[in-house]
């Protein structure tokens, strides 16, 4: 067998896998590379590794998961790419989404001339994205098929509505069976139940975002109330830049818990200004039982909250002068509604900018979370004097602890493991654990290498 590493080896985005054994050459997600220039350059080329594929399989919707299946579909893939049903319907929403972004922005850089080319180019177009999500096969977790020569099945991992781990089993008694983790929620989450036990596994690769770290007990909630209550003191409103699916609706139900029990003003108004988070939280609706929110708090979701719709209405809400709660997209202020909103509130000492997510270095939300005083946004320098918060505590990854525990009840121990998904230190500090508590054959292999196993 062997594992091509072609994505998130050297950082969390960009999440591809390549695996080569018994004549067949099987993808292990096709994500779209986030953050740095550096890697988001990546996503334009075409590695000689994915020329022939036989299968994808997508851990879960995610774009630095799913994200560069159109792009693979426009450089001429026409296989299969399985994932479980709840995975397939969330792709829909994301990929469509993010389709429309790289038509925007294209569109945007070409109106401004701020393309380093001569002509912009969207990455992939929204037809893209259509012939991407015609070739996904929704596989539900627990059902085991045959690709080519070999078995593949999948486990959920907590994480995300639908995110599941993958194992794949070569045939025969000499045969190796690899489990790849895909992202690994946690024990104890707002919305998900946590991840299944770890499949039988002679090669792991596991991811290691929050490898060197556990993370605080502290509940987010009073956090959230304090910083809602002193901004709207000051006359001023809040900011929730959140991923659209799984982070916005983990806020929701947040704030109307605090708001049920009177820790935030009922007349506070809450927008959700994202219609790919609109759309996710109808998903996440009509998926209770794959959650393990009671169903009358799900029902009660999006009382009172008042959902935008149109881009003019979300550009009147950028310019109201009343105090409010928004929870806009994306989640690391990389594009989408919620830049328009970073302009206008950024500049100003009342409000507040809240981020409750991982945010990937390089991207705005880490930029601000560094303290940075000013940001790039449409090619325009905007000062940043608003309060900028990290909120914790809504992590949807297993801390170091949950990650151990997880790999840690496996019998017997694989015979080698690679720590995925990762900033370098983090991805170290996993696979130093792994070495001493474990005592496993473990490493962090480069990005473009291929081990033999
Ligand atoms: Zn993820």
């Amino acid at each position: 067998m062997k594992i091509h590493f072609l994505g998130a080896a050297d950082g969390v985005t960009g999440s591809r896998h390549l695996v080569e054994s018994a004549g067949s050459r099987i993808l292990l997600d096709c994500g779209m590379f986030q953050g740095w220039k550096l890697h988001r350059e990546r996503n334009w080329s075409l590695p000689e590794a994915l020329r022939e594929l036989d299968a994808v399989v997508i851990s879960h919707a995610h774009l630095d998961h799913s994200g560069w299946l159109p792009a693979l579909v426009r450089h001429g893939y026409k296989g299969p790419v399985y994932a479980s049903p709840a995975t397939c319907a969330l792709a829909r929403v994301l990929l469509l989404d993010s389709a429309h972004l790289q038509e925007e922005d294209a569109r945007r850089a070409n109106r401004h001339g701020y393309s380093r080319h001569a002509k912009a180019l969207p990455l992939y177009t929204r037809a893209d994205a259509e012939r991407a999500l015609a070739l996904m096969k929704p596989l539900p977790p627990g059902r085991e098929i045959l690709l080519g020569r070999h078995k593949l099945a999948l486990s959920r991992a907590g994480h995300l509505l639908g995110a599941c781990s993958v194992s794949l089993s070569e045939p025969g008694r000499e045969g190796l069976r690899l489990v790849f983790s895909g992202d690994l929620g946690r024990q104890h989450d707002l919305l998900m139940p946590p991840p299944q036990p770890a499949p039988a596994a002679d090669v792991m690769i596991v991811e290691s975002t929050y490898g060197n770290r556990l993370h605080p007990e502290a509940d987010p909630a009073p956090l959230l109330a304090d910083i809602v209550k002193r901004t709207v003191q000051r006359g001023g409103s809040v900011l929730l830049p959140a991923f659209a699916v799984g982070r916005a609706q983990a806020l929701l139900l947040l704030l109307q818990r605090l708001r049920r029990s009177g820790a935030i003003a009922a007349e506070i108004p809450i927008f959700l200004d994202s219609p790919m988070a609109q759309a996710a939280t109808a998903l996440y609706r009509g998926q209770g039982r794959l959650l393990r929110v009671p169903a009358r708090e799900l029902r009660g979701l999006c009382d009172g909250v008042r959902m935008v719709e149109t881009a003019q209405q979300s550009m009147r809400l950028a310019a109201a002068r009343f105090p409010a709660i928004i929870i806009s997209a994306s989640g690391m202020a990389t594009g989408g509604r919620v830049l328009h909103h970073l302009k206008a509130m950024a500049p100003e000492h009342r409000h507040s900018i809240v981020l409750a997510g991982f945010q990937v270095g390089g991207s705005r939300g880490a930029r601000l979370l560094a303290g940075e005083r000013e940001l790039r946004i449409h090619g325009e320098m905007v000062p940043v004097r608003a309060e900028v918060s990290r909120l914790e505590g809504l992590s949807g990854h297993a801390d170091r602890g949950e990650l151990l525990a997880w790999l840690g009840a496996l019998h017997p121990a694989p015979r080698a493991t690679f720590v995925v998904h990762g900033e370098p230190d983090a991805a170290d500090a996993l696979r130093g654990a792994i070495q001493q508590q474990l005592g496993w054959a473990v490493r962090v292999p480069q990005h473009g290498e291929a081990a033999e196993v």
